[in-house]
């Protein structure tokens, strides 16, 4: 008996390995490898939460008339040109499924996100993977990568797990240069991060587009991560595709309380973008002073390359560095073996690994 027969390009994906969250033998750890928010949840968020606790029998609104409502108010967009989706991955799975067919290629940046190559293989897409430049998007690799078998371009700005950016200027290159039969997926999780004048994380692109569709999320500087809330923005054909290919009751209504919550919470927005512009700056200055090669992060964590040396390898100080209960990503899948990602944490988190990150260096 052979048993049933999985599509082809279903039985060859692996299952996704997220970041360590316990260390043997360590009872307190401290963990700085997912991008999660340094100042925990919004408190109006969490208070938003437990306020729809009691009606958990009911089912949620199934077109999340109030989430949509402030999403669009807070970005001055049309609450219709958005979705909704079970954390973006959801959102970037469900391009894939609407536009996808197997054999068509989907292109994105070497070391970018790693949900794009296992998204489109789900639904028998063809990963290409393009050179980046300095851990750069470089825009000229993706356009001459394109073929009549694009179908999806995903360009992860800023870039996880680089940290680095590309200006608005050169994504509108990108897109002006693409073939309009191919969808631009704009991922913006650390978008509210980003300071810099010359960054736009897409809506101005996709309100002039049919082809653009920016996605976004709640779990990074928004901190609700364990809810899986992220939204996408595209022209009315493409968010009414979308829409309709998601499930009718893909967010929870305690998600969709916490959502607005968070939303309008401008006072924990600004002091989590100030504690993480702060933090960040304070790491890379030491990074830089224990000889080590920090990758400039326009988001929440840092690239951190570990110069050649034998004994003061990424592994080996992941290793020292696990042993002492904090745990960073170490990203040797992602051909980044010399390199650890660190997550922006609280002061003492952020003092701490780099006490560590010294006598590693200095043993
Ligand atoms: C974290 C992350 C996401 C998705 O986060 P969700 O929790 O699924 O909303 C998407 N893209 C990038 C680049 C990320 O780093």
């Amino acid at each position: 008996m052979s048993g049933p027969e999985p599509r082809p390009w279903i039985k060859q994906l692996d299952v996704y390995v997220g970041g360590k969250s316990q260390v043997d033998g360590a009872s307190e750890v401290v963990k700085l490898s997912s991008n999660e928010s340094a100042l925990g949840p919004s408190p109006k968020a969490v208070e938003a939460y437990l306020a729809e606790a009691g009606k958990l029998h009911r089912y949620p609104d199934a077109t999340y008339h109030n989430l949509r409502a402030a999403l669009g108010a807070k970005y001055a967009i049309k609450a219709e040109q958005i979705v909704c989706g079970v954390g973006s991955d959801e959102i970037l799975k469900l391009i894939c499924r609407a536009y996808l067919a197997p054999g068509d290629e989907v292109i994105f940046s070497r070391h970018s996100f790693m949900m794009y190559p296992i998204a489109a293989s789900s639904f028998g897409g063809v990963p290409v993977e393009v050179e980046d430049t300095d851990y750069t998007t470089n825009v000229d690799n993706i356009l001459a990568a394109v073929t009549e078998r694009t179908r999806i371009i995903f360009l992860a700005n800023p870039n996880n797990p680089t940290g680095t950016y590309i200006s608005a200027a050169a994504v509108e290159r990108l897109w002006r240069n693409i073939p309009d039969n191919v969808v631009l997926v704009l991922d913006g999780a650390y978008a509210e991060f980003v300071t810099a004048d010359d960054f736009q994380a897409g809506i101005e692109l996709v309100n002039k587009s049919n082809n653009v569709l920016m996605a976004r999320t709640f779990s990074k500087l928004y901190g609700l991560a364990a809810l899986r809330l992220g939204w996408g923005y595209a022209c009315p054909e493409m968010a009414r595709i979308l829409d309709s290919i998601r499930d009718p009751f893909n967010i929870p209504s305690v998600t969709q309380a916490a959502g607005v919550a968070a939303l309008n919470d401008l006072d924990f927005e600004q002091k989590a973008r100030a504690h993480n512009t702060k933090w960040r700056e304070y790491l890379r200055a030491k990074l830089l002073d224990l000889g080590l090669d920090p990758i400039p992060s326009v988001a929440n964590f840092i690239l951190i390359r570990f110069p050649g040396n034998e004994d003061k390898t990424a592994e080996k100080a992941n290793e020292f560095l696990l042993s002492r209960g904090y745990i960073l990503r170490w990203l040797p899948g992602h051909d980044l073996e010399d390199c650890l990602r660190l997550t922006v944490g609280t002061e003492d988190q952020n003092k701490g690994v780099i006490r560590l990150l010294k006598e590693f260096l200095e043993k």
